[in-house]
């Protein structure tokens, strides 16, 4: 996976090889569970199997940062629900 023609240290070669295996990657669709989610383009991924388009980072679908904010606003969600059906 030498297309960027990396040069200059071993250490810096391995990075890129990570990399570019990251970006290349089909990842578990969130919307399917197929796993068919490929990158478009910067931070676009796109399902193969049901045509959803995810925002995501920028050579792999999500960082751990992304894992801990979207946890959070999943428990927002839940909190929110949890509060109308109290109220209703
Ligand atoms: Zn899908």
């Amino acid at each position: 996976m030498a297309d960027f023609n990396v040069r200059y240290g071993m250490e810096l070669r391995k990075r890129a090889s990570a990399t570019a295996q990251t970006r290349r990657a089909a990842y578990p669709c969130p919307r399917c569970s197929k796993v068919q989610v490929h990158r478009v383009s910067n931070a676009l991924w796109e399902c193969r199997a049901c045509g959803k388009e995810f925002a995501g980072a920028t050579y792999a679908l999500t960082t751990p940062a992304g894992e801990v904010a979207s946890r959070l606003t999943a428990d927002f969600d839940r909190r929110e629900k949890e509060a109308k059906a109290k109220n209703a």
